[in-house]
């Protein structure tokens, strides 16, 4: 799988860009808020139709136009065009996002998947003491990547769990009864375990992997739904309206040695299992979709020891790589003279 070229319009800073890309690593150079970022940050559209940055989409679009576009020509086995245009709703253009393979309009969950990518942001880093949700949501954007059926099953946990808790509130409000819950239960027990499972997978792989950067364990926690266990909290349950268990519960934490790092770690040592938990995922991902996807690396060196550096060059040239730094000085060499480096400036490339 190779993106040979990308094409913008209206893209954050970008009117109008068209790039192609060569067997050798990009490395993007170029002063803040040249543009670097938001390029990776399209590539990664293009993979998951999600940014990892943006609050809304509308922000994507460059100010004062209505519409962003971002396309993208792969060979993968054959050749395709992927597209997606995020468009500011009018009376005459009312959609918000659109998605196309080769011309086709297509559907998220079946979009998903044609140009796998694994990206890291330095604010990646808060993924290691913040909020559950936020280490859930990096699981299942690797995850759906890999499998449409992931992300279906997730929408449909998703609906059953709603539906669940919409019964547990009319419970709480003294016109439903419990037997009701009996048909949602049933369902978010059948897609939890499945949920379950694929993380499960996921977390035995990368546990066992070489740790070159470092000894990290991702521990995972699941909060496994079953039938006794949701009936033991149907009492709490009720009370909140709300499922007390299931993967939407799911946590995972990172360890180095028997540390927990979201409070014993260093600001390099959370950084450093960032990277190690996103490196994990290509791995993952190479290894069941039997194709290595493409690494979106934004300021990865600046604040790795050189060691770890080094270990960082040696997996780029595994596959397709972009690079964004401010400047070259923690660069090593050897990567530098490997590499196609751009340079990007007010939202375009000069050289
Ligand atoms: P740094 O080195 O600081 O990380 P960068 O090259 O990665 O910089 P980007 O984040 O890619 O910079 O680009 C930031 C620039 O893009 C900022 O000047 C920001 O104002 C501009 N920008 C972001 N969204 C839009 C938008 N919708 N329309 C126009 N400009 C935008
Ligand atoms: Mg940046």
């Amino acid at each position: 799988m190779f993106l040979k070229q990308i094409n913008l319009t209206n893209f954050r800073n970008y009117s109008q860009l068209e790039l192609q890309f060569d067997q050798r690593p990009t490395l993007l150079i170029g002063n803040n808020a040249a543009g670097k970022s938001n390029l990776l940050e399209a590539i990664y559209l293009l993979s998951t139709t999600k940014s990892l940055r943006a609050e809304t989409e509308d922000e994507l679009i460059k100010k004062d136009t209505d519409f962003a576009r971002v396309e993208g020509f792969l060979t993968n086995g054959g050749d395709s065009e992927l597209l997606v245009i995020i468009n500011k709703p009018t009376e005459e253009v009312f959609f918000k996002k659109k998605v196309l393979v080769n011309g086709i309009p297509r559907r998220a969950a079946d979009f998903i998947g044609n140009l796998p990518a694994v990206i890291f942001y330095p604010s990646d880093i808060n993924m290691v003491s913040g909020p559950p949700t936020l280490r859930r949501w990096h699981l299942d954007l690797c995850l759906a990547q890999i499998d449409v059926n992931y992300k279906k099953v997730l929408t449909a946990y998703e609906q059953f769990l709603t539906a669940r808790n919409r019964v547990l509130k009319s419970i709480r409000e003294g016109h439903g009864k419990l037997s009701e819950l009996t048909f949602w239960t049933d369902g978010l027990i059948a897609q939890g375990l499945k949920i379950t499972d694929k993380r499960q997978s996921f977390f035995e792989f990368i546990n066992v992997l070489e740790k070159p950067l470092g000894e990290f364990i991702f521990e995972y926690k699941p909060s496994a739904v079953s039938e006794k266990r949701l009936a033991e909290t149907n009492g709490r349950e009720v009370a909140a309206a709300a499922t007390m268990i299931g993967p939407h519960r799911d946590d995972f934490s990172f360890f180095l040695e028997d540390r927990n790092i979201a409070r014993f770690g260093s600001r390099g040592e959370q950084r450093t299992a960032t990277l190690a938990f996103k490196l994990a995922q290509l791995e993952y991902m190479a290894k069941i979709m039997g194709k290595r996807p493409i690494l979106l690396l934004d300021d990865v060196f600046s604040e790795l020891d050189a060691a770890h550096r080094a270990h960082v060059v040696e997996v780029v040239s595994k596959q397709q790589t972009v690079i964004a730094t401010v400047e070259l000085e923690h660069i090593p060499q050897e990567f530098l003279d490997s590499a196609r480096i751009l340079k990007v400036e007010d939202g375009q490339i000069t050289s």
